[in-house]
């Protein structure tokens, strides 16, 4: 069990093997799941403590708490996913410090960070998908075929992004393995797609389950770091 005294080693150790287990578990290749810490509101220090445990790639959800990180660990061979919510006013950060944005679910969003990342390789994306119709949420609503088609089709027609699959966060009341089946169909009804190879769901609670309906990528932020003090979102 996890105390709040454990070191962010014995935390990153733990979660390797859990992800380790779960994938045995599931008759999936170790390889075949991404562990992506998530280091909103931790120091540059305790980001490259745990990049020396082996963790390679993080999670930020708020820009002004990601960028003066990156630059501080540009000498470590990390890539940074972004998870957080995205203004379009911020885009053309989003668009050179990162590479992996798991939260596009607009047009206009999609147009400006390719318009932002010119003359760098692709930027990765997935799209957001609300998967338990939550009005509230952003993403796009899991049943609408309409909008995914036409934000897929707009998205291809951008040469600096890729668009390599979709991404979920659950609302606290949708059971786990029911929302993350939702997810594994949806993502398998877009199999023929180019580039299509990312399932980002799973977070510090439920990586497990989702690890077993199929996530490539979990996110997974207490678990490895320990408890966290929210910033207030800026
Ligand atoms: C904070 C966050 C996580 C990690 O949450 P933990 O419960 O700390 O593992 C994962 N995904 C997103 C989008 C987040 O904002």
């Amino acid at each position: 069990m996890s105390s709040p005294k454990d070191t962010l080693q014995t935390r990153a150790t733990r979660v390797q093997q859990s992800v380790a287990d779960a994938a045995e578990r599931a008759g999936r290749q170790r390889e075949a799941v991404n562990i992506i810490a998530v280091s909103k509101t931790r120091t540059a220090a305790e980001v490259r403590q745990a990049f020396r445990c082996g963790l390679t790639q993080f999670g930020e959800n708020y820009l002004q708490d990601a960028l003066p990180k990156i630059r501080a660990l540009g000498d470590i061979d990390a890539q940074w996913h972004f998870i957080g919510p995205i203004q379009s006013n911020k885009t053309r950060d989003v668009a050179t410090s990162f590479d992996w944005v798991h939260t596009l679910d607009r047009e206009k969003i999609a147009r400006r960070l390719n318009d932002h990342r010119r003359g760098m390789p692709p930027l990765n994306v997935l799209l957001q998908i609300n998967v338990d119709g939550d009005p509230n949420k952003s993403g796009i609503a899991i049943e609408d075929e309409t909008e995914t088609l036409g934000l897929m089709n707009r998205i291809d027609a951008l040469p600096n992004l890729c668009l390599r699959g979709g991404m979920t966060i659950l609302s606290k009341d949708t059971s786990p393995i029911a929302g993350f089946t939702r997810m594994r169909e949806w993502f398998a009804g877009h199999r023929a797609r180019p580039h299509w190879d990312t399932l980002s769901m799973g977070m510090s609670a439920d990586f497990e389950d989702a690890i077993a309906c199929g996530a490539t990528h979990v996110r997974i932020g207490t678990a490895i770091f320990g408890p966290r003090k929210e910033l207030t979102a800026s």
